[in-house]
């Protein structure tokens, strides 16, 4: 198949280079000319495990190229992925612009059929505002009436990888969700995920939008209702790790998402959470549950602040060690990062941070001002006061703690992921603080 991404970031680069992998002639698109001219030197313009090498592997068969031109790319495929960003407005509802403009310049640029795909994650009904604008903005002499009518339809494929494992993702999906409203869109869609081995979830495009929003929104109540459970664990002295491990051997509740820390971020839980209490709220069902998500969400990070200040005492002029900024590991994706609320907070009493993270200092320094930015681990606790685990990168789980102690001005550690054993830490005479966990 001739298929061309528009949108080449975090999902887009990937859903490219993985469609060039197994078998598809792929072209990616991005109106960011930096991007494309590194691509086109095939250096990827994220980090993502795996990718690098696959991406070499296509770009040197020939089956995966990069331009910045829809003109161009719309011209060579017949199924047009849309994988632009959907950021939120003020208000919490999905910003759509990119979603347009791309949906318009496909139009505009069309000479024959073409598939197009929502890949971005969309408020329901949005496929139906796609097939507006392409029918609007198709050349006059395709509009119908005198003219010969152009034929398109439009699809929802929304994408479900995570960053840091996207590409396994991408390869070995639990499913694939399409929404379609010919068989002529769901043949060319199966065909193109024929190689996956995977249940293909068929249905309309408002559902398949949906499924997106809801599965999100469910994964983001998981991590809210451990957070609250931390919560009660800290009060009345329960361990909130072991109170996971026991919930998700029911098979009905499954044990992941059931991480209790400083809550989600990141570029779409958020976003997404938020988008879809908009999206609810304008049905008119004001979904009170998902909006308490988010209130547990944002209160996690001031319970972490709190604890901090109330074992540092004062935090002003204290020298604050960070470990991991991302906001999951793996990535060296910032946005939306618990990171960027804890720092800054720290630094507004007058903290000096200093701070290491394996991949997304690069990203951090763009957004982060006076932190100073460490080589490594022991870099960033050298004569701190404190320690704090922001992200559970496995390059922390072993550190040489002896070292970390010696180095650093007070033993005091706390850990915002959970990511070490109390008792563990404690044998090296760490004071250590972890989420859910406080012995009373
Ligand atoms: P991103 O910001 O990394 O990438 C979007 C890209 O689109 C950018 O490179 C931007 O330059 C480009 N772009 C914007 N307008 C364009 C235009 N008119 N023409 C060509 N290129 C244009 O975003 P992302 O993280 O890849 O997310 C994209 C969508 O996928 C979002 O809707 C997101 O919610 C969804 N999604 C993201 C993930 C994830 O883990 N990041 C997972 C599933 C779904």
């Amino acid at each position: 198949m001739n298929i061309a991404i528009i949108g080449s970031g975090y999902v887009g680069l990937v859903t490219g280079v993985c469609l060039a992998h197994i078998g598809h002639r792929v072209i990616c698109v991005d109106n960011d000319p930096e991007k494309i001219k590194k691509l086109k030197k095939g250096i990827p313009t994220i980090y993502e495990p795996g990718l690098e090498a696959l991406m070499h592997k296509c770009m040197k068969r020939r089956q995966l190229f990069f331009t910045g031109s829809i003109k161009e790319a719309t011209k060579k495929a017949t199924v047009i992925f849309i994988a632009v960003g959907t950021p939120s407005k003020k208000s919490g509802e999905a910003d759509l612009t990119y979603v347009e403009n791309v949906a318009r310049a496909v139009a505009i640029n069309m000479e024959s059929y073409k598939l197009i795909v929502e890949k971005s994650t969309v408020p329901a009904a949005t496929g139906k505002r796609i097939e507006h604008t392409v029918q609007l903005n198709l050349p006059k002499k395709y509009q119908g009436g005198k003219g010969r009518r152009l034929e398109f339809d439009v699809a929802s494929n929304p994408e479900f990888l995570r960053e840091g494992a996207a590409i396994e993702d991408f390869m070995h999906p639990d499913r694939i969700v399409i929404g379609v409203e010919s068989k002529r869109a769901e043949n060319i869609l199966r065909e193109i995920y024929k190689p996956l081995k995977t249940t293909m979830i068929v249905t309309n495009i408002n559902s398949a939008e949906l499924i997106k929003h809801a599965s999100n929104s469910f994964l983001a109540t998981k991590i809210s209702f451990i957070n609250s459970i931390a919560q009660i664990c800290d009060r009345v002295g329960g361990d909130v790790l072991k109170v996971a491990e026991g919930m998700g051997y029911d098979k009905r509740i499954g044990r992941s998402f059931l991480n209790a820390g400083i809550g989600f971020g990141g570029s779409c839980f958020p976003k997404d959470v938020d988008a879809f209490i908009r999206l609810s709220e304008q049905s008119g069902y004001p979904f009170n549950l998902l909006k308490e998500v988010r209130n547990v969400n944002c209160e996690q990070r001031e319970y972490f602040l709190k604890l901090i200040e109330d074992k540092l005492w004062i935090v002003k002029d204290k020298t604050i060690g960070v470990l991991g900024l991302s906001f999951k590991p793996n990535t060296d994706d910032m946005r939306n990062a618990p990171s960027v609320d804890i720092i800054k907070a720290l630094q507004q009493e007058g903290a000096k941070i200093q701070a290491h993270d394996p991949q997304a200092m690069g990203q951090a320094k763009k957004i982060f001002s006076g932190v100073h930015f460490c080589q490594d681990a022991y870099g960033a606790a050298k004569g701190a006061h404190c320690l704090l685990i922001l992200t559970e990168w496995d390059d922390f789980r072993h550190l040489k703690f002896t070292k970390i102690k010696q180095l650093m001005r007070q033993p005091l550690i706390f850990d915002g992921r959970n990511l070490y054993h109390d008792s563990h830490l404690e044998q090296y005479g760490f004071e250590y603080y972890g989420i859910g966990r406080i012995k009373v």
